[in-house]
């Protein structure tokens, strides 16, 4: 007889197992939006997830039936994750930030059955009520009267076994913010999951171990914290969750947790960024961002590194569990000049073992990875969609597996991957293509500048020409002509903004990201003035 090795499905209830009895102690630390921090650990989390394991199962909810959340991050929602999926469940994070129609689409197509939300969102709540058709059973995660969450698992005694299964079977459910039609789900699976955190603990992804405390301040409901309430206990690491997003308190927390790694959008960064350099307050232990969801700023790399912390510039989507590339120092790293440095974290990175990427053009034909060609960039993987939940379109991917991430991008030889633009939101001037986010990345490098959007608008001779629209950092006297004049040290002539435009603000995605459809419906009848 040939040997062999044991049958160990990947599931999820695994990484609690590993972590309740290993790293027990070892604390997740919570800032609740009323201002209260709690602490529990990952004894207590296990604990909690097998009493509300059987709470559920006491309401009724049976092997795959979708239970859902709206909530910020905190340790009672962390327990809801786990919980849910012992139980067979699967999790459904509530974006609260979508749209009413959004909010009610989802959580109708999911058929939702259970519905754990935080206080902050009950006047959202009894405004969904009437439209929300499957949800039986409300449950506020903050202390309340009789029917919160405290109280459903007051009265269980934790004596429960995890429900078994194929590691195949879905574990948790995600909706895409997609900015047009209806958003669409994403079902992990155990198996995904397992192998997405795996990858993640890694030292050239999130460099997470036993002796890390993480922050995550990307939101549980934004592809599911980013994988991180995964990873954590794979390792044993301390989490430290916050519910308010407010500079300062995200400072002081760091400094008094003693924080040594976070993850968010570029939007929340920015906002610590100012309010860093504004107060001249540091950022304690903080060792390892990452920064992803849309792409990172020059200024804002450079702003981390120059305080000596490691930057993993992230890319990814919901669709892809969600990472698919991470920027870490390569071999030859320290024969790198300062600003070579900056150019190679300021793209994306490259793929982890598990992410096979290649980019085509409009008629499907592979491209080199030459650094020059750009396309349209596909991806495939364990940990990658194939189909979407109870879409009847058909799978999301092609004969070989690959999936169409709507981003063009360029290959280089070094491996690294650079975003250039949403495939939507390419402007193409005389056939060739402006990439937005190098205006915009460029534009807020430049004094003054807080955010900043590019649009193409119609031009009768070019198709479409650029037009800069600008949010002012408080009392800047930057101009139009300031900030034409840095964009010309960083961009192609070609490529200068035709006009640029000051706004009080811009529209933003439910994930913090610029909302550029509805920029370029307010501004498609924009006449400009070089098109006379
Ligand atoms: P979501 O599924 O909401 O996280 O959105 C995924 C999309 O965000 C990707 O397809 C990209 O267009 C964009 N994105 C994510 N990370 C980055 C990044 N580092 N740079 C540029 N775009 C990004």
């Amino acid at each position: 007889m040939l040997g062999g090795m044991q049958d160990w499905p990947l599931r999820i209830m695994r990484l609690l197992d590993h972590a309740e009895r290993e790293h027990g102690p070892r604390e997740i630390v919570s800032l609740y939006a009323a201002g209260n921090t709690e602490r529990t650990n990952w004894i207590g989390v296990a604990r909690d997830a097998r009493r509300l394991a059987k709470a559920l199962e006491r309401l009724g909810i049976k092997k795959g039936d979708r239970v859902a959340t709206l909530a910020m991050n905190h340790a009672r929602h962390l327990v809801a994750w786990y919980g849910t999926i012992g139980m067979g469940g699967v999790l459904h994070t509530i974006n609260p930030r979508l749209f009413a129609d959004q909010l009610i689409y989802i959580a109708n197509h999911a058929e939702d059955r259970v519905l754990f939300y935080d206080q902050a969102f009950a006047p959202l709540v009894e405004k969904m009520k009437p439209h929300w058709k499957t949800i039986e059973h409300y449950i506020c995660f903050d202390p309340a009267e009789g029917s919160g969450f405290e109280d459903l698992i007051a009265g269980e005694d934790g004596d429960y076994a995890w429900v078994e299964g194929d590691e195949r079977e879905p574990a948790m459910l995600c909706y895409t913010s997609g900015t047009t039609g209806h958003p669409k789900g994403v079902l992990y699976e155990h198996r995904s999951t397992v192998l997405h955190a795996l990858m993640e603990v890694s030292t050239d992804c999130l460099e997470l171990s036993a002796r890390a405390v993480g922050l995550p301040i990307v939101p549980m409901f934004h592809a599911a914290a980013w994988g991180m309430p995964f990873a954590a206990p794979l390792v044993g690491m301390k989490l430290v969750f916050s519910a308010d997003y407010t500079p300062k308190v995200m400072c002081d927390l760091m400094r008094a947790e003693k924080v040594t790694h976070s993850a968010g959008v570029p939007t929340v960064w920015l906002a610590m960024m100012q309010y860093v350099e504004a107060t001249g307050e540091d950022l304690a232990d903080l060792r390892v961002v990452t920064i992803g969801g849309s792409a990172a700023p020059r200024s804002m790399i450079r702003f981390f590194m120059e305080r000596g912390l490691r930057v993993g510039h992230a890319w990814g989507m919901t669709e892809m569990s969600p990472i698919g590339t991470i920027g870490a120092p390569p071999a030859d790293w320290h024969e790198f000049s300062d600003e070579e440095q900056l150019d190679y974290i300021a793209r994306q990175g490259r793929v982890p073992f598990g992410v096979e990427l290649r980019i085509v053009d409009d008629e499907g034909a592979v491209l080199p990875r030459d650094g020059k060609a750009s396309g349209r960039l596909q991806a495939r993987g364990p940990w990658i969609i194939e189909r979407y939940f109870q879409d009847e379109s058909g799978p999301a991917v092609d004969a070989e597996g690959w999936f169409d991430t709507g981003d063009v991008a360029i290959l280089h030889p070094d491996g690294t991957m650079q975003i250039t633009d949403r495939a939507k939101d390419v402007i193409k001037s005389g056939g060739e293509w402006i990439s937005s986010i190098e205006l915009e990345n460029a534009a807020v490098g430049c004094p003054g500048v807080a955010e900043a959007a590019a649009v193409g608008v119609y031009h009768p001779k070019w198709d479409e020409r650029p037009i800069l629209l600008v949010v002012k950092k408080a009392e800047a006297d930057v101009t139009p002509d300031t900030i034409r004049e840095h964009l010309g040290t960083c961009v192609a002539k070609w490529w200068l903004p035709d006009e640029i435009v000051f706004v009080e603000s811009l529209p933003h995605t439910a994930t913090g990201k610029l909302l550029k459809t509805a920029l370029r419906e307010q501004y498609k009848d924009y006449k400009l003035a070089t098109a006379a």
